[in-house]
């Protein structure tokens, strides 16, 4: 059971990917050159058969089995050659050879090829030391893709691999959704620009490089909203701007409850629609997310690790939402637990962990530095992320657990 106040993460998640979902998005023509990390607006279907002819897959001769049906050691008469760019233009008969490169057009006759390595070429004929079977050696014609194969679909994220497979297939421009723009800005009387003369009592703020860097990773555009102290209106204004300027809007800190936590307050003087407020997890819970004329408002929490955990599991999707992509299902992978854990029912836990190997070389989820929702020491170095489940309330060292890896720990 969850917190009588709070909503489950999957529960905010079907909230703000329905919210997010849906809205008529603009779009743009692409170069595939420039398309690493865009989101497709359309399908796009392969125009040709990928290769387009059956070509050699090695270095070698080509011929007919027929030739060496009745006497293997038969020299085959050389009537040619074909490279890759440069086709033979003629037939290659029964009882002829052709010398061929990899990548080169097959010509009509041939139905294998030999490696040069196990023949013996005698310059104008060859005579073949393996039996070779039909097909032998060939790239057969659409072993890549057929003509009208789908090789993006709407609402993809393209990958360096997708860049390869649409320039193969001769789609040199692709239409794609327009980059979304992200206004963030923190808020605490406490909190200074990094770089500042620090007094007593104040922090230089965190949250805005790491959500910067979040921000960059998902090829969100970020308008830096500064520092905002702790004060109603000033955050009001703070919230409106960002709706001026932008179609997602993320604050952190000021998030709860408190007598300095001014979010809820702004959302209502905005006349946001509140999706939920207060997560049942940890860390996290303080989170809120709202919704205006479209656009999107976050509220994370101050503290730097929920923040981040609350933008990686729950902001993420949501952008994805709302910049067309599909939203993300991350890879989670079942590691058995090398630690013991007790917890309170009622809230999901997330925390920083590392891969290790126990003491018989199998994988266990070890923790990750100090603990507490401030520790940024316990995120760098981390290699992602292990949920402990909302209603458990211990974990012993062999459990199986959920684990999530970061992205730059996976390949
Ligand atoms: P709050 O949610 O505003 O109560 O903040 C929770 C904790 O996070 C407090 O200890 C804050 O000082 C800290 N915090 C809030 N914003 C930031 C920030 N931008 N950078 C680093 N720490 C922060
Ligand atoms: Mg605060």
């Amino acid at each position: 059971m969850g917190h009588p106040e709070t909503t489950r993460l999957e529960d905010a998640l079907a909230l703000v990917i329905a919210a997010a979902s849906g809205q008529v998005r603009k779009t743009e023509i692409c170069p595939v050159m420039q398309a690493y990390g865009r989101i497709l607006a359309q399908d796009i279907e392969s125009p040709i058969d990928l290769p387009q002819t059956d070509n050699a897959a090695v270095d070698g001769f080509a011929f007919h089995t027929d030739s060496l049906a009745e006497n293997p050691e038969r020299p085959l008469k050389i009537i040619g050659s074909a490279r890759a760019g440069h086709p033979f233009n003629g037939q290659v008969k029964t009882g002829e050879a052709l010398r061929i490169y990899t990548g080169a057009v097959l010509p009509k006759g041939p139905n294998c090829i030999i490696m040069h390595e196990d023949c013996t070429d005698k310059g104008d004929s060859v005579i073949c030391h393996k039996r070779l079977s039909a097909g032998k050696n060939i790239r057969p014609r659409g072993e890549n893709l057929s003509a009208g194969e789908v090789v993006g679909k709407k609402g993809h994220r393209i990958t360096a691999a997708d860049m390869g497979q649409l320039a193969a297939s001769g789609c040199a421009e692709l239409g794609v959704y327009r980059r979304l723009k992200a206004v963030i800005f923190s808020t605490g009387d406490e909190v200074i620009e990094t770089g500042q003369k620090r007094q007593a009592g104040q922090i230089y703020d965190s949250n805005r490089a790491i959500l910067t860097g979040l921000l960059q990773q998902e090829d969100i555009q970020v308008i830096d909203g500064g520092i905002i102290r702790d004060e109603k209106d000033a955050l009001v204004a703070g919230y409106q701007s960002g709706l001026a300027d932008a179609d997602i809007i993320l604050s952190s800190g000021g998030a709860s409850d408190g007598i300095e936590d001014h979010t809820q307050y702004a959302l209502n003087k905005i006349g946001a629609e509140l999706l939920f407020w207060r997560l049942a997890m940890k860390p996290g819970r303080p989170m809120a997310a709202a919704r205006k004329d479209g656009k999107m408002i976050f509220c994370l929490p101050g503290n730097p690790v929920a923040a981040f955990v609350c933008f990686k599991l729950l902001v993420a999707p949501a952008i994805d939402a709302l910049s067309g992509r599909t939203p993300r299902q991350p890879l989670i992978v079942k590691i058995k637990s090398g630690f013991p854990h007790k917890k309170q029912a009622g809230r999901a836990e997330y925390l920083r962990a590392v891969i290790q190997k126990d003491s018989t070389g199998q994988q266990q989820i070890a923790l990750h530095g100090r603990k507490g929702a401030g520790v940024i020491s316990s995120l760098t170095g981390a290699d992602g992320l292990v949920e402990i489940p909302l209603d458990a309330t211990s974990v012993a060292p062999g459990d199986l657990l959920n684990f999530i890896p970061f992205q730059e720990q996976a390949l």
